[in-house]
């Protein structure tokens, strides 16, 4: 079945000057050639792009489009594969894929192009995953984020973890081999040392979740700050400069009014930016417990006061009275454009958002608190999936750990370090994952 000749729009409906009808299978060369007038498909090479007319059975033209071959192997999908380049009306598109389906081409479903690539072994499960990323990507950081994980980036950290865990595995099982005679080849203190190794690098992978989730999707940013400390003209000011065009991202859920703004590649979300315009109009209590609801959900708080009427010291007490102090905070001493203002200090950025004094270094805070070093090759796992095996691997590894200690016979700490090595391979597809690929693949659009 993965082998029959699909067909699907590759390209989004609507406008455009180009739309893409992709045909990938074993037949895809012949039913492309039946409904072509032009040069011969089954005979052209790989990679070749041919002009041509398409042409209904009765002989009436639909359209002149460009054919590209991919002959198998070298495709997408690791099979014959024609793209129609075609004038991008929906009838024409229509009328295209059609033809196709008569000549026995079914219907792709969604993500069955890259679904094929990854059961053809063109691409691994966290390297197909990435696909999606890549075309969801918003901003620099999760553009690269996506082709750094396209590219085989976490796949090959994984496979340094699994072949660790297998070193490991293949100890205790020789000792297993030998159980009789009672003999330990392994070296308890030396296993020990291996399991936390592994297990540290696991920590790290999970704790970048929040970095990598939050480059990915954009940083939760919450602005806060009593009533006229001038929270929704700081936000019109970094909007003015900087608001990105956003498109949807799926898999995330925005039941709050949200602004989008992109600095130096990263992408901050204002979380609940209604909140931040109304609490001007609310009693204090309220604009208190709402403050705090935001503060909870941000990754960075970029706190506002008026620095004409307050002093540092109180506003800190604000701050410290939010009690999270593994939220990135950036203070803000605003309205310093206004004579004379309680004196500041270093922990504080003077600004005045109203006439746009120190914009560049809050933005430039902002980028720095995220801690994001786009020129370091860290790994970050940007996807839950990810991070849910990672956490089931070190789950398992903990529990070895603790029987080595306890001394548990070696069958047992088998078992965990086997239940270890599956979670990370199912991050990469290396074990058998069918229940996997419906869920994964259907989040792709149809085409792609
Ligand atoms: P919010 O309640 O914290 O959102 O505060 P607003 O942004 O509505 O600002 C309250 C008042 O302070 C408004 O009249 C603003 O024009 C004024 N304001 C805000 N920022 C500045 C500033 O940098 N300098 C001066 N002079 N006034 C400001």
């Amino acid at each position: 079945m993965n082998n029959h000749t699909i067909v699907a729009l590759a390209t989004p409906q609507g406008l455009g000057a180009i739309g893409v009808v992709r045909l990938s299978g074993d037949d895809a060369l012949r039913i492309a050639q039946a409904i072509f007038a032009g040069k011969n498909l089954l005979t052209a090479a790989s990679h070749s792009a041919h002009f041509g007319r398409i042409t209904q059975p009765s002989g009436e033209v639909i359209d002149e489009v460009v054919a590209t071959v991919f002959v198998a192997p070298r495709s997408y999908t690791k099979q014959n594969t024609v793209e129609f380049s075609c004038h991008n009306s929906p009838y024409i598109l229509e009328q295209i894929i059609n033809l196709c389906l008569q000549q026995g081409a079914i219907m792709a479903t969604a993500g069955e192009f890259t679904l094929r690539a990854f059961l053809n072994g063109g691409l691994d499960l966290s390297q197909a995953e990435a696909v999606a990323d890549l075309i969801a990507s918003h901003s620099a950081a999760s553009h690269r984020l996506a082709m750094q994980q396209m590219r085989g980036g976490i796949s090959s950290e994984l496979d340094v973890l699994r072949e660790k865990l297998i070193h490991f595995a293949s100890l205790i099982e020789l000792e297993l081999d030998f159980g009789e005679e009672d003999v330990t080849f392994a070296n308890r203190t030396d296993l020990q040392a291996l399991i936390q190794e592994i297990l540290d690098k696991i920590n790290a992978l999970v704790q970048s979740f929040a970095l990598g989730n939050a480059l990915k999707n954009g940083v939760p940013t919450a602005i806060l700050g009593k009533p006229n400390a001038g929270k929704s003209t700081l936000l019109n000011s970094l909007l003015g400069e900087e608001r990105a065009i956003v498109s949807p991202i799926p898999g995330t859920t925005r039941d709050t009014i949200e602004e989008v703004i992109n600095i130096r590649g990263l992408a901050f979300r204002i979380i609940d930016t209604a909140g931040i315009r109304q609490t001007t109009n609310e009693i204090e209590a309220i604009g208190v417990k709402k403050a705090m609801e935001q503060a909870q959900k941000a990754g960075l708080i970029i706190y506002v006061y008026d620095a004409q009427k307050q002093p540092i010291a109180e506003v800190m007490q604000e701050v410290a009275a939010l009690n999270l102090p593994n939220t990135h905070t950036i203070v803000c001493a605003n309205k310093i454009d206004l004579a004379p203002v309680q004196p500041i200090n270093d922990a504080v950025l003077g600004i005045s958002a109203q006439h746009k004094t120190n914009l560049e270094d809050l933005k430039g805070l902002m980028v720095e608190k995220i801690g994001y070093n786009a020129h370091s090759n860290q790994i970050l796992v940007t996807n839950l999936r990810h991070k849910q095996a990672l956490e089931q691997a070190k789950a398992a590894l903990e529990q070895a750990l603790a029987g080595l200690s306890a001394g548990v016979s070696g069958d047992f700490l088998a078992m965990d370090i086997r239940h270890a090595t599956q979670q990370i391979a199912s991050i990469t597809g290396r074990i058998d994952v069918e229940d996997l690929l419906a869920n994964i693949f259907s989040k792709f659009c149809i085409g792609k």
